[in-house]
């Protein structure tokens, strides 16, 4: 296949149509026309075989999470998806891997009504880097950098299934009683949701909004840095799903939700008195959301069982060049 029958390829499979994109895939660049008195949101995420997926992740599914993840950046953003560029390395460029990959890219932006208007194909070991742009009116942006002492602390959907996913698929451990990894468990793992939805309906509500994709400490960790402050986590009040819970002892589970990455959830911070407003205008978008802790003066995060008792984690959350 040439590289240009793969552009090809790529757009036919992927279209998406959107009367702001005055110039897309064919040109040296795009042109995009941002509605105005709107900000562009701007994000991208890169995803390397044997880092950040197992080489032999499915291609729908290596195409779906590349999206995703940057989806899910504009989602903590508060940001309306518009438009994606590709960037594509393969090792060879075989048609039906192509072919597969944009079935698993133009079903995520397909649902969310982006526009892929560009990117670049080279060849080399197998990496994706997907660049999303969206819009935000100004001064609408839900950023890390608001949090309060008294905030409450929320998270969307469950956590800890994508790790758990990886623990059976990378390291056979795929607990009590297992064999396999749980359906549910995989879905959550290669098929992640931005939570788009959530991200907009907390414009106005969130004080601070983070995406969790390297562990809830970690990522609520980078909230409490830049906005002045720490975080007190009730580790009980974690929302776990019925297959991680099925799957894990609960002390594992706890692990997996507050160290455990790839899940993509919206951790965000609100004043305590509109919980009840977090909890209705999240009622109707998907995930649902749990209230998991409060803010408080200081610094740092730390989670707490029934009894007061620190919890503490077999790791602090992925982080590169980190050995
Ligand atoms: P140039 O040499 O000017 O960079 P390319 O041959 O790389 O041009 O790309 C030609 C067109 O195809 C451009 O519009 C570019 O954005 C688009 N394109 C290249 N690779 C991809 C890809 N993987 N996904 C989407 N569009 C692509
Ligand atoms: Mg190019």
């Amino acid at each position: 296949m040439s590289e240009f029958a793969l552009i090809d390829a790529l757009r036919a499979r992927t279209s998406v149509a959107r009367r702001d994109v005055a110039l897309g895939i064919g040109d040296d660049a795009a042109l995009l026309a941002v509605p105005d008195g709107q900000q562009l949101v701007a994000c991208t995420d890169t995803l390397v075989a044997g880092i950040h997926f197992l080489p032999d992740t499915a291609p729908e599914d290596l195409g779906w999470r590349a999206l995703a993840v940057n989806l899910s950046d504009l989602a903590a953003m508060g940001a309306e998806p518009a438009w994606a560029l590709l960037a594509l390395t393969l090792p060879q460029a075989l048609p039906r891997f192509i072919d597969r990959f944009a079935a698993g890219f133009a079903e995520l932006a397909r649902a969310h009504g982006v526009a892929l208007v560009g990117g670049d194909t080279t060849q080399g070991p197998l990496a994706v880097t997907v660049t999303a742009l969206g819009c935000v009116p100004p001064g609408r942006a839900l950023t890390r950098r608001g949090a309060k002492a008294g905030d409450a602390v929320f998270v969307t959907g469950t956590l800890g299934d994508a790790v758990a996913a990886l623990y059976g698929l990378r390291d056979g451990n795929f607990g009590s009683g297992r064999t396999t990894v749980a359906p549910a468990l995989l879905t959550a793992l290669n098929r992640p949701q931005p939570r788009l939805a959530a991200g907009l309906a907390l414009r106005g509500i969130a004080t601070a909004c983070i995406d969790v994709s390297d562990g809830l400490l970690a990522d609520l960790g980078h909230v409490c840095a830049l906005s002045g402050v720490g975080a007190e986590l009730d580790a009980d009040a974690l929302p776990v799903s019925a297959a991680l819970a099925a799957t894990f002892e609960h002390a594992a589970c706890i692990d997996m939700a507050l160290a455990g990455g790839d899940n993509y959830e919206l951790c965000f911070t609100a004043p305590a008195a509109r919980a009840a407003e977090v909890a209705r205008v999240l009622a109707q978008v998907p995930g649902g959301v749990t209230h998991i802790g409060r803010i408080v003066a200081g610094s740092g995060v730390v989670a707490r069982d029934a009894h007061g008792a620190r919890v503490v984690t077999r790791s602090a959350g992925w982080e590169h060049f980190a050995r």
